[in-house]
């Protein structure tokens, strides 16, 4: 039962949730990913077109795949502890359906609670590998925290789901995504193939914020780093994003050191006079801002840092 609390702890909201699909769609190499979710359903479908799963597979989901810590000091994927699916199968009803290409039948599997309903080829069909995980009813055990979700209001959530999504394409350019809000039937992300971040951040956030970004690159033994910035400052953080490994960070104490160099820097103090707001994403909703010198700026950031993933601790 304490492998069951825990598990159950593992994810917590319907943001972290969508952000295992993902990552695990990322792990089997798909390039278009859709995801659709309904709030009020506590509802959950993501489509890939990845490597798929084998019935073999399928049947040992709930199993863990790292199991010494020289596995985890290996870890290049997004997965390492094969936690996801099995935590997500105790606290939903969750659907597996996936073709392998190995395989002439695509296969289905439904889990609740933990135990397995249902296995088995499906009659539908799919020609081409990829998978499909359905969830319904998260949190189903966890009344408190469904009513904690929905008091939280709904769109506080979808913004999370959305930023996510938003954070998870701008890494993975080469990846088609397609953000749907099914309770209300719209397309709320959507990016195409792109060859470099810079364009999935153009595609995402629109021209306006995408203009005066420069390029950032430097190497050093086994470390690279790579991205771009801003060449102005804007009132709000809202665009900063920095990553290890392709995985996202929220570390405060870069945000704290770029922000710094940004503002002692000649870009920093070039645009004093002028900051702009953001509104939107939509440029005609720009102002210009009635605040002016005594506040400080922040530029626009994306900056990725490979290194040996033996440097860090990734729990
Ligand atoms: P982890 O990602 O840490 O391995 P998960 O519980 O998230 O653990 O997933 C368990 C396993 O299920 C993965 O290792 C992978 O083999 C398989 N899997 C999950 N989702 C997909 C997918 N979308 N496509 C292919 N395989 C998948
Ligand atoms: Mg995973």
């Amino acid at each position: 039962s304490a492998i069951r609390k825990l598990r159950a702890s593992f994810i917590s909201t319907i943001a972290q949730c969508v952000v295992e699909l993902v990552q695990n769609s990322l792990d089997a190499l798909a390039t278009s990913i859709e995801i659709h979710v309904d709030l009020m359903k506590f509802f959950i479908q993501i489509t890939d077109n990845g490597s798929g799963i084998t019935p073999d597979d399928m049947k040992k989901i709930a199993t863990s795949k790292c199991h010494t810590l020289e596995d985890l000091a290996r870890v290049i994927t997004y997965g390492f502890r094969g936690e996801a699916l099995s935590s997500l199968a105790e606290v939903s009803i969750l659907e597996i359906i996936s073709k392998h290409p190995d395989c002439y039948d695509t296969y289905c599997t439904i889990l609740k609670g933990g135990q397995r309903l249902q296995y088995g080829p499906t009659r539908c069909r799919r020609r081409k590998s990829g998978t499909i995980i359905i969830i319904r009813d998260l949190f189903y055990t966890y009344p408190v925290r469904r009513k904690h979700l929905s008091e939280n209001k709904f769109i506080n959530e979808l913004e999370n789901v959305k930023k996510s999504i938003e954070s998870l394409a701008l890494i993975n350019p080469q990846v088609t995504f397609t953000l749907i809000d099914a309770l209300r039937d719209r397309k709320i992300v959507t990016t195409r193939k792109v060859a470099n971040s810079i364009y999935t951040f153009h595609q995402l956030f629109g021209s306006s914020l995408s203009q005066n970004l420069e390029s950032v690159y430097a190497e050093e033994d086994d470390i690279k780093i790579d991205g771009f910035l801003s060449l102005r400052g804007f009132h709000t953080k809202h665009h900063q994003y920095f990553y290890v490994n392709k995985r996202y960070i929220d570390y405060n104490e870069v945000h704290k050191l770029i922000d710094d160099m940004f503002n002692q820097s000649s870009f920093g103090k070039k645009n004093y006079d002028e900051p702009l707001e953001y509104g939107s994403d939509s440029p005609s909703k720009f102002k210009k801002s009635s605040m002016t010198k005594s506040l400080e700026k922040y530029p626009i950031f994306f900056i990725h840092l490979t290194c040996p993933t033996i440097n860090y601790d990734i729990c």
